[in-house]
């Protein structure tokens, strides 16, 4: 008997350090750590023992007698990985034990977001004795993309902040929720009460198409979009009109398929789901029908996760269909599913069904390939898309709502160095560095999406935050972090905080 890995896996690694026999892969310094779509039990080594589904943060991890048939495939995906990555070493990973040094007993840091990239580097800070975090935070509650960009219907995966709660309770971890980093309080000042600053505030504004129509009403940006539905303050006065029985996502990452999901199920499947009032309302009333999801590229570079598109196949109301034509076209560029080959064979295995799958149901999600977007049609408002082959051919697609899920990137704030083409802020092992000479700035770090770029589940932000708090800790014993002019309690009292895991509001003008 074994356990096995299944589809809202988010690459925490919790489980790799509570399993005794070692036998769950990759492991964080493993080749394809980055890159893979999940990890994966040896069921030849388990021996059934439980841990790893008890330490699992979104309860991935299922006994193979209790795999429902939705994930029963993943039995399968997890003993194939073995079958290309034989086990190998199974001794265990090395503990590290962090402490501050003799000379600097006490430590304080900000950390800028309260996403998993925050989080993560918060948690694994205030572990340590003598630490002290304050967590900034704009909104008036925290988790970030855990609350706001995982789907109403990833109820496993917003499991992630039962995890992280704990966190912001502890006696050593100040939250300043409603405080904004660069409005409320700059970057300097921070550094003026800490010892460092993690900015770790993601990526929040979206790529552009940069095809003419792109600003016509109908053309939705995929932030905006997720950010209503997930009921996020900024954007609950937002309207889309869902009149429409076609809509079209640009677009190939799980958010493009998330999306599709949810236009295309009925309302009820959310009725149960943290979604937002207003969008559930206007999902009762929506006309939406189909969802054609385009991708400039073939289904081998598609940036989905495997286990996404799966489970696409599986909606209960919803067919998944492909076009015959399209689903043998490699487009250009390398493939993304690199962490596996047999993740690739998987999900071009799920496209050639999906492409001779005969429809039965007037619901249906449409994936269309190697399909660039030349221009979004109409006057005032969109009534189509029009797709370029790369024979030079075009298409037509006649539509009322476009979402644009082609991808994210963070903002640059004041006081830190930002690169305007990848739109992160540019580091080296999580020191943020001045561009021209890449020279560390002292005192300053960053973590997550706005270091890296938005890749990767939730999960990866840990082992990126890890390496972050392990500059910091190293500058720290090399006794090249700033002193702070001011305790960082005189900032949390500024801003109204009066105990240690209270929320603090805006300070009175
Ligand atoms: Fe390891 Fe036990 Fe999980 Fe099997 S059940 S993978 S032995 S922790």
């Amino acid at each position: 008997m074994t356990f096995v890995i299944t589809q809202s896996c988010c690459n925490d690694t919790s489980c790799v350090a509570a399993c005794p026999v070692q036998c769950i892969r990759p492991r964080p310094g493993d080749p394809g750590f980055t890159t893979t779509e999940q990890l994966y039990i040896d069921p030849a080594t388990c021996i059934d023992c439980g841990a790893c589904a008890a330490e699992c943060p979104v309860d991935a991890i299922v006994h193979e007698t209790d795999l429902p048939a939705r994930l029963e495939e993943f039995r399968g995906i997890n003993a194939d990985y073995f079958a290309e990555h034989p086990l190998g070493d199974t001794s265990p990973p090395l503990l590290v034990r962090r402490r501050l040094p003799r000379e600097q007993p006490r430590l304080t840091v900000a950390v800028v977001g309260s996403g998993p990239a925050a989080l993560y580097a918060a948690a694994e800070l205030s572990e340590i004795r003598g630490v002290e975090v304050t967590v900034v935070e704009r909104l008036s509650e925290p988790y970030g993309l855990v609350r706001f960009g995982v789907a109403p219907d990833h109820g496993r995966t917003r499991l992630m902040t039962e995890r992280f709660a704990p966190v912001l309770r502890r006696p050593n971890v100040t939250c300043l929720f409603g405080v904004e980093a660069g409005r409320d309080v700059s970057v300097e000042d921070l550094l003026r009460h800490h010892h460092a600053v993690i900015w770790a505030t993601g990526a929040f504004a979206d790529r552009a198409l940069e095809v003419p129509g792109e600003d016509l009403e109908g053309s939705v940006s995929a932030r905006d979009f997720v950010a209503w539905y997930n009921g996020h303050p900024d954007f609950t006065d937002r309207r889309f009109d869902l009149s429409g029985r076609r809509a079209v996502v640009i677009g190939n990452g799980n958010v493009a398929l998330d999306i599709a999901r949810l236009l295309t199920q009925p309302a009820t499947v959310y009725e149960h789901t943290p979604i937002s009032p207003h969008a559930l309302r206007a999902l009762r009333a929506s006309a939406v029908e189909e969802v054609v999801v385009v991708a400039r590229r073939g289904p081998a570079q598609a940036a989905y996760g495997t286990a996404e598109l799966l489970a696409l196949a599986h909606l209960p109301e919803v067919d998944l269909l492909a076009l015959p034509g399209e689903t043998s076209t490699a487009g250009p560029g390398p493939d993304s599913a690199d962490g596996s080959s047999l993740d690739l064979r998987r999900r071009l295995d799920a496209v050639r069904k999906a492409a001779a799958r005969t429809p039965t149901r007037s619901r249906r999600i449409t994936l269309r390939y190697s399909l660039a977007p030349a221009e979004l049609t109409g006057d005032t408002a969109v009534t189509g898309v029009l797709l370029k082959r790369s024979d030079g051919t075009t298409e037509k697609i006649d539509t009322g709502l476009v979402v644009r899920a082609i991808g994210f990137r963070g903002l640059p704030a004041a006081g830190l160095p930002f690169d305007p083409v990848t739109g992160t802020v540019p580091d080296r092992a999580g020191r943020v560095v001045d561009p021209s000479t890449q020279t560390p700035l002292p005192g300053l770090y960053c973590t997550g999406w706005i270091r890296r770029g938005p890749s990767g589940t939730i999960g990866t932000n840990r082992t990126d935050a890890a390496e972050t708090v392990a500059s910091l800790l190293d500058d720290c014993a090399q006794g090249r972090l700033p002193t702070p002019a001011a305790p960082s309690a005189v900032l949390a009292a500024h801003f109204g905080k009066t105990s240690r895991g209270t929320v603090a509001g805006r300070p009175s003008q």
